[in-house]
This record gives C-alpha cells, structure tokens and sequence, in this order.
C-alpha cells in the first residue's frame, strides 16, 4: 500500500510508513460512510401497522421506504428528514394504539363492573 501522506510504497503488512511514520493502519480500515448510519424505522413502522395504528402505520412506512431510496441516489438531508418523518409517525401510530387500547380495556372493565352489580 501506498502512504497518504507522503506516497512512499510500504508492506502491505505495515503499520507505520517507512519513509515517514504515518499510520498506514487507518487508511486500510475507512470510517464507515454517512450513508449506513441513517436508519430507516422500516422495522418500527411495520409493528406500528399491525399492532398500534394501521393508517398512521403505513405512512411511517411509505417514509420508511423513502429513506433507503434516497441514500441511494445520494440525498442524505432528504434521507435525514424521511427518517426524521418516519420516526415521528411510528411513535403517534404507538401513542394512539396504546390510547385505543386503554380506552377498550377501560369498556371491558366498565363492561364487567356493570354486569356483575
Ligand atoms: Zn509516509
């Protein structure tokens, strides 16, 4: 390998440059790119759909799958904001399905009081 700082060619063993002493070891092993670290809630939005709130669910969704597509073509504000919007609605989906399901239990509950008086 070459050094990046200098170019001397080196061992594609070393750790430091011959010529100069750079580190050769960080140039091997690049940071991973912006691209892998945006997440896209795809798992998220799903069980939001199937267990909280079905409408809001599949718009989390929809941006969900918005956000991959734009790393694609190399957006990442747009890739940003996608999960950003994705995120949002799985956790309304969440607040609202929880809230629905509160508001069921507290029938059956009601249900029960009334029926054994
Ligand atoms: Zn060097």
């Amino acid at each position: 390998m070459y050094c990046r700082k200098c170019g001397t060619r080196n061992e594609e063993s070393s750790i430091h440059c011959i010529q100069c002493g750079e580190r050769l070891e960080a140039a091997a092993a690049p940071q991973p790119p912006v691209a892998t670290r945006i997440p896209n809630y795809l798992v998220q939005s799903i069980l939001a759909t199937i267990f909280c709130c079905l409408p809001l669910g599949i718009v989390a969704i929809i941006y969900a799958a918005q956000v991959n597509g734009k790393l694609e073509a190399g957006d990442i504000p747009a890739a940003l904001s996608a999960s950003k919007n994705a995120k949002m609605f799985c956790w309304i989906a969440f607040g609202l399905g929880l809230a629905g399901t509160l508001i069921y239990l507290s029938f059956i509950i009601l249900g029960m009081v009334i029926g054994n008086q």
